[in-house]
C-alpha cells in the first residue's frame, strides 16, 4: 500500500472520509486513528496493531461542543473539560449516539488534542477520529516520526507529518460514568490536579497491581508499554553505583538523572554508546524521552534497561505507573 506522508489538512482528511486508517501526531503520542462511524475502518485499526476487540478506542473530538453532541456531558464534566482541555485528558462519559464505535458500549472515551493543525484536520474530516496509540499491541508507544515511518509505511493509507509528541506518555483518564468518579490511568494531568474538580475522585491503589478479572477500564488488563528488553527501576543510590561498576557493559541501557556526561565519557565512543546513555533533568523531561529511549534499546537489540526512580513531585505519578508497566515480567 502506498502511504501519503503529508501535512496537507484536506488530503489527509479525504482519507478519513474514504474509510482510511491514518497515523497523526498528538500532544502526548501518535494516534492511529479512522472515522469513528466507519466500523470496518476502525476494525481495520486493531488488525493492524493486533490490538484486543475488548479493548475500545477513545474518540478524538477538536470541540468541546462537538463532543455534546455524541455524549452526555454534566456540569462536572463540562468544568473538567473546561479546564484541561484541549489537552492530555481522556474522560469516559455516557454515549448519546449509538452509532458512534465501539457500538456494543453505552460509553465513550473522549479526548481534544492539543496541536492546532490535528483539531483543523479532526474538523476538515467531519466526524470525531477514533485512535489507540500508534504502536504494536502491547509495546511502547511511538513518539518520534523516524519510528513512526519505519513501522507504519506502507501500512496505513496515511502518516501526518507534523510536530512530534511532547509530552511523552498517554493521556490521562477519567471515568465519569459512575456516581463516584475514578482515575482510570494516570498521566502528566495527576490524581492532585483533578482533585480540585473531583474531590471524591477513587484513585486505584497501585495500577501495576491491578490484576483483577473484571477490569474498570479494559486496557488496564493488558499487559502494556513494555520493550523486548528487561526493564529494571532503582532508587537513585543503587541505580548510581550499579552504573559506575556496570555502565561500560554494552548490552544494557541507563537512563536517569544522574548520567553526568563525565561518567559517561569514560565510555568507549560509537552511536551505540551514546544511545544507550539517556540523561535527563526533570521528571517531565524523562517522560517525553522515555518511549523514544526504549524503542532505541530495542533496535540496538540490549538485553536490559535500568531507569532511576522518577524525582518525588510534579510529574512523578504518570511516569512512575508507565516505569512499573514497563517492569512487569513478562
Ligand atoms: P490507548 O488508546 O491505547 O492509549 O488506550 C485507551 C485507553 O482508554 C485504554 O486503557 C482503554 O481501555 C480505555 N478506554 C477507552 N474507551 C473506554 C471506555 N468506553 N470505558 C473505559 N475505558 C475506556
Ligand atoms: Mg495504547
Amino acid at each position: 500500500m502506498k502511504t501519503l506522508i503529508s501535512s496537507d489538512v484536506r488530503l489527509l482528511a479525504d482519507l478519513i472520509r474514504k474509510g482510511g486508517v491514518v497515523v497523526f501526531p498528538t500532544e502526548t503520542v501518535y494516534g492511529i486513528g479512522a472515522s469513528s462511524f466507519l466500523e470496518e475502518a476502525c476494525k481495520r485499526i486493531y488488525q493492524i496493531k493486533g490490538r484486543p476487540g475488548d479493548n475500545p478506542l477513545i474518540a478524538h473530538f477538536s470541540s468541546i461542543e462537538e463532543i455534546k453532541t455524541i455524549c452526555e456531558v454534566n456540569e462536572t464534566a463540562e468544568r473538567l473539560l473546561c479546564e484541561f482541555s484541549p489537552g492530555p485528558i481522556t474522560l469516559v462519559l455516557p454515549k448519546k449516539n449509538p452509532a458512534i464505535f465501539p457500538k456494543n458500549l453505552t460509553t465513550l472515551a473522549v479526548r481534544i488534542p492539543k496541536n492546532p493543525l490535528i483539531r483543523e484536520w479532526i474538523r476538515e474530516c467531519g466526524t470525531p477520529i477514533s485512535a489507540p496509540s500508534a504502536n504494536l499491541s502491547g509495546r511502547p508507544s511511538l513518539t518520534r516520526m523516524t519510528d513512526v515511518v519505519r513501522y507504519f509505511d506502507g501500512i496505513v493509507d496515511g502518516i501526518f507529518d507534523t510536530e512530534e509528541p511532547s509530552v511523552g506518555i498517554e493521556s490521562t483518564v477519567v471515568g465519569l460514568t459512575t456516581e463516584i468518579p475514578i482515575l482510570l490511568r494516570p498521566g502528566v494531568i495527576e490524581s492532585k490536579d483533578l482533585k480540585l474538580f473531583l474531590p471524591n475522585l477513587v484513585i486505584p491503589g497501585s495500577f501495576s497491581l491491578e490484576k483483577t478479572d473484571v477490569p474498570l477500564s479494559p486496557g488496564t488488563k493488558y499487559k502494556h508499554y513494555a520493550p523486548i528488553a528487561n526493564v529494571k527501576v532503582l532508587p537513585r543510590e543503587t541505580f548510581v553505583s550499579l552504573f559506575s561498576s556496570f555502565g561500560a557493559n554494552p548490552n544494557f541501557g541507563w537512563i536517569g538523572f544522574t548520567l553526568e556526561e563525565k561518567e559517561s565519557k569514560s565510555l568507549p565512543n560509537g552511536s551505540k554508546e551514546k544511545e544507550r546513555i539517556c540523561n535527563v533533568s526533570t521528571n517531565a523531561e524523562y517522560t517525553s524521552k522515555l518511549y523514544a529511549f526504549f524503542e532505541a534499546c530495542d533496535r540496538l537489540g540490549l538485553e536490559g534497561i535500568y531507569c532511576e526512580e522518577p524525582k518525588l513531585g510534579e510529574g512523578a505519578e504518570g511516569l512512575r505507573n508507565r516505569l512499573e508497566k514497563a517492569s512487569e515480567t513478562k
